[in-house]
């Protein structure tokens, strides 16, 4: 279609640009307090009104603004964090593009008055639609305070996507909730409507904000972890795998102290809880993640939302790297119900206070995600009582009733069995196999009465190209002709399973893989699905002996507390629950 170009007006670039930064009330609060942050305000408030439809306050006592810096302050590209090239590719700052203002003028009617540190007096610019209207003297303590009204007045398009006031306010807490747990010493105040929703005391450590922003029982199931791997500096804590969530609202990233939401990030933080985690489950995260300006980009978005590492591999295995060590330590089931901190912290500065009123009988799957915190050690000392639905066996220690699903019990027993087999003969998960030879690998029986299976074409092709892989698993399967193979040996753990089905389930997986990848790469997956085929199904009446046989097991081994597919193994009840539950207590 023929069309003749136009310059476009200013005033319309402008609410372009404007359109880019300013998605909702939340990106406004987010980007003054960035401004805050940057001018290093100690104290932070924010106050809405509808949603922060009608109004938005931010004011600080940071560094502040002269009479100068604030005219040049609301102009694009005005910007004082960075002065050249090569500047943009170090930075420190939250913000760089010297263009929120601006934006934010555009469509709003916006008032900021600041005064500079040391300047007797303050100043003020008042704009409508990005031109100024106002300006003059103002007083006020050292710092900047910013009114923006009517967001959105002159875009009415953008309105119309405003969800409820409701909605809205809650993205600009977690916006704030994001802020704070980067910046703990800094005090945050949150008004909505008049009412006060958040208050951060100033001067907190990280575990006192962590505690009072997420809540007694979340923070007592964090764990710290630290590590520096090249340059990189990596910290902060990770939930037990009891402790998860259905959303990825559990993870909380920040790169050099700016809230991200970044894929590599999350990758590495699960694949840290790989097996120990259902799949579409979250843990409970939050990273620090130090590393050097010039090894990550954070231009790459309009919101600076994202960042880009340099080398994202390095950043992925670090992380990975650091919080599987802790995971690999169970912190939480050495130091049981250990809370974060020691001392006891009364109902004040907490905004949320802990949930579990009711006794949470059926895990939810929904909501901030905590379940059941199984964090027992000492199987092998529970008090066996006997067995229930055939599947789960009841246990009491002095301080709970345990439930265990004897199913994930036999199914982790099985695969750290197999996994440890495995690994014995040095079949590291990346590292190269030790190709042809005797396979050793996982212990193998030999059938007595090989077994036949019949596989659809498909799936007779692919089994054939991993036939010899599959030795390194304890499994000796033969191409037998048309679609039929021979089952000849199995491994031994798996005595008495039913083998046509375990080729038939290994095949499905092998088949989920993207391409020809070797099984060593995917050993877990391989294991799981093996021990899957252990017998001691549910359903299976145990005696007492075989049951304390199964408790014992369970004791040596880590991670114990879900089986491979992160269901738990066991659940535990205090009795102290219990008796909320029935009402003894409050
Ligand atoms: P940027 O943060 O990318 O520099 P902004 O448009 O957000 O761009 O802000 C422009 C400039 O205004 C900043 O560089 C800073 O000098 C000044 N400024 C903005 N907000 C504040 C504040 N709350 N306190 C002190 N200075 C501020
Ligand atoms: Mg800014």
């Amino acid at each position: 279609m023929p069309s003749a170009i136009q310059l476009l007006s200013d005033s319309l670039i402008s609410k372009i640009a404007a359109g880019e930064v300013v998605e909702r009330p939340s990106s406004v609060v987010k980007e003054l307090v960035e401004n805050a942050l940057d001018a290093g305000a100690t104290e932070i408030s924010v106050e809405v009104e509808k949603g922060g439809r009608s109004l938005i306050f931010v004011g600080d006592n940071g560094g502040g603004m002269s009479a100068e810096d604030l005219g040049l302050a609301v102009q694009r590209h005005a910007t004082s964090k960075i002065h050249d090239e090569k500047d943009l590719f170090a930075i420190r700052s939250l913000g760089f593009r010297g263009e929120a203002l601006a934006a934010i003028a555009a469509i709003s009617f916006l008032r900021i008055e600041s005064r500079k540190e040391g300047e007797e007096v303050g100043n003020f610019i008042e704009l409508e639609g990005g031109q100024t209207t106002r300006e003059g003297k103002a007083s006020l303590p050292a710092g900047t305070r910013i009114q923006v009204r009517q967001l959105f007045y002159n875009t009415p398009a953008r309105l119309k996507f405003l969800k409820s006031p409701e909605t809205e306010a809650l993205h600009i807490k977690n916006v704030l909730e994001a802020y704070a747990l980067s910046y703990p010493e800094t005090a945050f105040v949150f008004r909505r409507d008049g009412r006060e929703e958040l208050t951060l005391k100033r001067g907190e450590s990280l575990e006192e904000r962590i505690r009072s922003l997420l809540g007694e029982e979340i923070a007592g199931s964090l764990f710290p972890f630290q590590g520096t791997v090249s340059s990189l500096e990596i910290s902060g804590y990770c939930s037990s795998p009891e402790l998860n969530s259905s959303t990825t609202r559990s993870l909380f990233f920040f790169v050099n102290g700016r809230y991200v939401k970044d894929r590599t990030l999350q990758h590495a933080v699960l694949s840290s809880y790989e097996n120990l985690l259902m799949k579409g489950r979250f843990p409970w995260a939050v990273l620090y993640l130090q590393i050097p300006p010039g090894q990550v980009d954070v231009n790459v978005h309009p919101t600076k939302a994202e960042v880009r590492f340099a080398n994202g591999s390095v950043v992925h295995d670090g992380v990975r790297e650091v919080i599987r060590k802790k995971l690999s330590e169970r912190p939480w089931q050495t130091s049981p119900l250990t809370p974060l901190l020691s001392k006891e912290r009364g109902a004040e500065g907490g905004e949320r206070s802990d949930p579990a009123v009711t006794l949470p009988l059926i895990p939810s799957h929904q909501g901030r995600g905590t379940q059941f915190h199984f964090t027992q050690t000492a199987y092998g000392s529970l008090q066996v009582i006997g067995q229930v639905h055939g599947t789960y066996l009841v246990c009491e220690s002095a301080d709970n009733l345990v439930l265990i699903d004897q199913h994930a019990a036999h199914e982790r027993i099985g695969f750290e069995k197999l996994k440890k087999q495995y690994e014995g003969q040095g079949g590291s998960p990346k590292g190269d196999s030790p190709k042809g030879g005797s396979p050793k690998g996982i212990e193998s029986q030999r059938l007595l009465i090989p077994e036949n299976i019949d596989l659809a074409p498909s799936e007779t092709a692919l089994l054939k190209k991993y036939s010899d892989e599959l030795h390194t698993f304890g499994l000796d399967v033969d191409f037998f002709g048309g679609n039929t193979f021979v089952i000849r040996a199995i491994p031994a753990l798996l005595n008495g399973a039913d083998y046509p089905a375990l080729i038939q389930d290994l095949v499905a997986e092998i088949a989920t893989f993207e391409k020809l990848t070797p099984l060593q790469e995917k050993f877990h997956e391989v294991l799981e699905r093996i021990a899957c085929h252990r017998q001691v199904r549910a359903g299976d009446r145990l005696s007492s002996l075989e049951i304390q046989a199964l408790l014992r097991d369970l004791e040596g081994i880590p991670f114990s507390s879900n089986c491979p597919h992160g269901r738990p193994v066991g659940i535990e009840i205090s009795w102290k629950e219990l008796e909320k539950g029935f009402r003894r207590r409050l």
